[in-house]
């Protein structure tokens, strides 16, 4: 990979693995066939040279033949030895020639041969071979054969000649080829390993940012190859990439913002759910139609502060107030006018009880308790009549009352005796007495 590649990846990238040259193995491969081709070349050119060579030197013998069959066979004719000696000399060392015999003919006796040959030459059969009848014509229109010519060419000349060509046809065989592969290695290094290799580092550079650079190869010329077909692929599938994670993005934003909306909601409704618990709880420890306490918050408190007067050594007194004839008061002013009766004497009540230590409650229907956490019975009386005395301020009518024409109160006093008392009931027991003696003598008064 080129340094200034490398010096683009991101530091955490993965190098590539290294990569191998698709022109180096095109050239290989192309060597490889070219040395096939190569061989296969040189073998048919060399027979070819081969034939060449035969029949150039076929036609060598020939003239050295014309040359000297006519000396030679003037020479056999006037048995001019010393001359014989010398042609087959000159026949000899003529270059193409590798032995030469002259077979001399005379009638009567044996044949007298002749030889001459090139040291090392040892008569290869695949080596032409002239042979001729040396003939003379001692008078016009006879012939008469003197001897026999026989010329071998020269094997070692063949060879030479044959060796030299090959070299040659082996030389321009093997410049062809690396020129060949060469020239492929530079066109397909021009033509396509630039364009790929440009791809690759285009590819190895592409983010989800950077998805909108399209690949762009310099390439000339105008007519569309499968290059141009892969730029092509390569910026399509960027576009679709892109727009898949421009989707994905909005998408996961719309998420984002439900899940927000989502948790808000929740919010409100956690909030509004708490408020409603929160009112809800108030509505279980407050009665809903005087806004007193409930009977279950007195039954929380009563112990709380029963307990903390004895541990104290306090007075504890409580009150146990109930309207007197106030069935009549329905009977005669109806219910609703009732209820309002009782949110009366509820508000005369906690008006008059809001001290610290101080808790109004109704039990129920008509009856009302009150603890008065620090107070003696007397004290507690005094409250209890000072009650009374409020209520008759209020001058609330009631022509059904046998005891008062206003709404009056029958009040039970009672105090905590910690000697005696274990638990608060003990205490409110004594108190509910209190007040049935409070009715039993006559209602609108206040019993100890
Ligand atoms: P006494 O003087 O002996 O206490 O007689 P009383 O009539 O007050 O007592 P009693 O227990 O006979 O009657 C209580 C009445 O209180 C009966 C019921 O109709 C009335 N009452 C109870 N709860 C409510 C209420 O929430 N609203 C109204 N308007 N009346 C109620
Ligand atoms: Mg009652
Ligand atoms: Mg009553």
């Amino acid at each position: 990979m080129p340094a200034e590649l490398e010096s683009q990846l991101p530091a955490n990238a993965v190098a590539p693995p290294r990569a191998g040259s698709l022109a180096r193995s095109l050239v290989l491969a192309t060597l490889a066939f070219c040395l096939l081709f190569t061989l296969a070349t040189v073998g048919v050119r060399t027979w070819f040279a081969w034939n060449s060579n035969l029949s150039n030197m076929n036609a060598e013998l020939s003239l050295i033949d014309q040359v000297f069959q006519g000396t030679l066979s003037k020479a056999v004719w006037e048995m001019d030895n010393e001359d014989l000696q010398t042609q087959l000399d000159s026949v000899a060392l003529a270059p193409p020639v590798g032995r030469v015999e002259v077979r001399v003919l005379r009638p009567g006796r044996p044949p007298e041969v002749l030889e001459r040959h090139h040291a090392g030459h040892d008569g290869s059969s695949f080596t032409p071979t002239l042979r001729r009848q040396l003939t003379v014509s001692p008078y016009p229109g006879a012939t008469e054969v003197v001897g026999e010519l026989s010329i071998e060419g020269d094997a070692r000349l063949l060879w030479q000649r044959l060796w030299k060509e090959v070299a040659i046809i082996m030389l321009t065989q093997i410049i062809q080829s690396l020129a060949l592969a060469g020239l492929i290695m530079s066109m397909f290094n021009r033509s396509v390993t630039l364009h790929v290799r440009r791809i690759a580092q285009h590819l190895e550079q592409l983010t989800p940012q950077n998805l909108k650079h399209h690949l762009m190869l310099e390439r000339g010329g105008t007519a569309s190859d499968e290059l141009d077909l892969l730029e092509a692929g390569v910026n399509d599938l960027q576009d679709k990439l892109a727009d898949h994670i421009e989707r994905q993005t909005h998408d996961e934003l719309a998420l984002a913002t439900s899940r927000d909306q989502l948790a808000e909601l929740v919010e409100q409704r956690t909030a509004q759910l708490k408020a409603a618990n929160i009112r809800l709880e108030a509505l279980s420890r407050f009665d809903p139609l005087t806004g007193l306490a409930n009977r279950r918050h007195f039954d929380e408190l009563k112990e709380l502060e029963f307990n903390r007067s004895l541990r104290h050594d306090q007075p504890f007194s409580v009150l146990m107030c109930d309207i007197d004839f106030f069935k009549l008061y329905n009977d005669t002013y109806g219910h609703a006018t009732g209820d309002q009766c009782l949110r009366d004497v509820a508000l005369t009540m906690s008006a008059l009880f809001s001290r610290s230590g101080e808790l109004v409650a109704r039990l129920g229907g008509e009856e009302f308790a009150v603890l008065l956490a620090g107070q003696n019975r007397q004290q507690a009386l005094s409250l209890a009549e000072r009650l009374q005395a409020l209520l008759a301020e209020q001058k609330l009518p009631h022509k059904g009352s046998s005891v008062s024409p206003y709404v009056t109160l029958s009040i039970g006093v009672a105090e905590l005796d910690p000697a005696n008392m274990e638990c608060f009931d003990q205490l409110l027991q004594s108190a509910d007495r209190a007040l049935y003696r409070a009715k039993s003598q006559g209602r609108n008064r206040c019993e100890i």
